[in-house]
């Protein structure tokens, strides 16, 4: 059943936990996200029988900037939700505000459309569920088993459920969609987990499905904050919401970047990527912020506030009492993407930095690949082609999609090198624009 809040739309599940578990599925989709959802619903419409299985419970926020870029924004008007974005509050952006500590500049973009993930990942949901997904929510999927027909999931209420903790469903394709972690592919039993078992399984993950973690890796945070305590605990000459153009300003400081915007909702969404070490505040900057506070915490927001600082935007001590989501490592990538009638998509696949929008058009684009493989694979018995065409389909998509956003990875390491970057952007327009459209359309 679906209903609407007055702000937030929330998604209730389509069919019981033991109704899933007595069903045999063509497809069962792990986590209702952005990559997801998206296969889920291409799969259905293609006339598949899918589960999508999703832990949390909706609407529900998590880490991202939320901005999506012309080609992320096509594919949900191919779904359908474009316009329901819109008429949700999701807030189009039309500038770009780039600063490297003191030095910044301000240029026009290609739009992109500031939206919150429980806003969207609630509609996409609900989009797929239209399609006729069948949809778990507040359960937790877990591959535990496969013979040579299928792959058996166990199905796990995410609040403790005693009753529920052994139910098995079966499908003949899972594709997991659960983002960085990858979780779901170990096999788990919560109820009898001790942290031993956990490290056998993490174990056995990392070598049935090795994936390589960069050693400088960034992390992600996330927080929103009202329009209204966004005015009164910041200052800057520079950066702006901006009105009546929107601006995504991203800032860049000694130990990460960090983007704001307005999405929908009256919120302001600040998502940065921060290196590790900057959360131990042993830096001379989160020490005087720290004082300022009149506290002894380390930990994002001042990690978060110190890059502000060095961009010349006053903060408020409040600010460091607001709450954040992190993520782990961001910077990694998954050997292998298929085998065994299990598919990776969207993050799970790996990711690389979060600058230019990529992460949600990235997961959205392998939705619209991956459904029409897994429709030929069920028709003809062969999956095993299919995983192979699919691992070329991911190396393309690889060598294509994410070339400017390493690049713009490694610029962004060395202050001097970002600001040089900034310079020749500024001389040279034709060149910027160029790269913009790679980088945000
Ligand atoms: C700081 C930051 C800013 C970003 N900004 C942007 C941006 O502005 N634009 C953009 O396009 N991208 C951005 N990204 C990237 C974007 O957030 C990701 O690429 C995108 O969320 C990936 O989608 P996904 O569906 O693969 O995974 P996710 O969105 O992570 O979804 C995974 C889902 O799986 C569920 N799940 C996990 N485990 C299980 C399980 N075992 N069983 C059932 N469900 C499970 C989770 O609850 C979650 O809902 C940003 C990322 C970061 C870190």
């Amino acid at each position: 059943m679906i209903s609407m809040g007055t702000t937030q739309t929330s998604v209730e599940a389509t069919l019981h936990i033991d109704e899933a578990s007595r069903e045999n599925w063509d497809v069962i989709v792990l986590g209702a996200g952005v990559a997801g959802s998206a296969t889920a619903f291409w799969a259905a419409k293609l006339g598949l029988k899918v589960l999508l299985i999703e832990a949390k419970r909706f609407p529900r926020e998590k880490v991202c900037g939320g901005c999506l870029n012309s080609r992320a924004q096509q594919m949900l008007e191919s779904i359908g939700i474009l316009d329901d974005l819109r008429s949700a509050g999701a807030v189009p952006l039309t500038q770009l505000h780039v600063r490297v500590q003191q030095l910044g500049y301000t240029w026009s973009i290609p739009p992109l459309l500031s939206v919150r993930r429980s806003t969207l990942d609630s509609l996409l949901t609900q989009a797929a569920i239209r399609a006729g997904v069948s949809f778990l929510s507040e359960t937790t999927g877990s591959i535990v088993s496969k013979d040579q027909e299928s792959v058996q999931v166990r199905l796990q209420r995410t609040k403790h459920d005693e009753n529920s903790t052994n139910l098995i469903a079966t499908s003949k394709i899972v594709v997991l969609a659960t983002g960085l972690t990858r979780s779901g592919l170990a096999p788990r039993n919560a109820t009898l987990a001790t942290s031993k078992q956990t490290t056998a399984n993490q174990a056995n993950t990392a070598q049935t499905w090795p994936s390589t973690i960069s050693h400088d890796s960034r992390i992600g945070v996330h927080c929103l904050i009202s329009e209204e305590d966004w005015q009164a605990w910041f200052s800057s000459t520079h950066v702006q919401l901006g009105s009546p153009s929107r601006q995504l300003n991203m800032l860049s400081g000694s130990n990460g970047y960090v983007g704001i915007c307005l999405s929908d909702g009256g919120q302001v969404d600040l998502a940065a990527a921060l290196a590790p070490n900057s959360l131990r505040g042993n830096t001379q900057n989160s020490k005087s912020m720290r004082n300022h506070a009149g506290g002894n915490k380390a930990g994002i927001p001042h990690a978060v506030a110190e890059i502000l600082q060095e961009c010349g935007v006053n903060v408020a001590p409040e600010f460091l009492n607001t709450k954040w989501q992190s993520t782990p490592e961001l910077t990694r990538q998954s050997h292998c993407v298929a085998k065994e009638n299990v598919f990776l998509v969207g993050d799970a696949l790996g990711y690389i930095e979060p600058f230019t929008g990529e992460g949600m058009s990235w997961g959205l684009e392998n939705a619209v690949k991956l459904a029409p493989l897994l429709h030929q694979a069920l028709a003809t018995g062969d999956i095993h082609s299919a995983e192979t065409e699919w691992a070329k389909v991911v190396q393309l998509q690889r060598r294509t999609r994410q070339t400017v956003c390493r690049w713009v990875a490694r610029q962004a390491r060395s202050r001097w090198k970002s600001q040089w970057v900034l310079k020749v952007f500024q001389w040279i327009p034709s060149l910027r624009n160029q790269i913009l459209k790679k980088a945000v359309a």
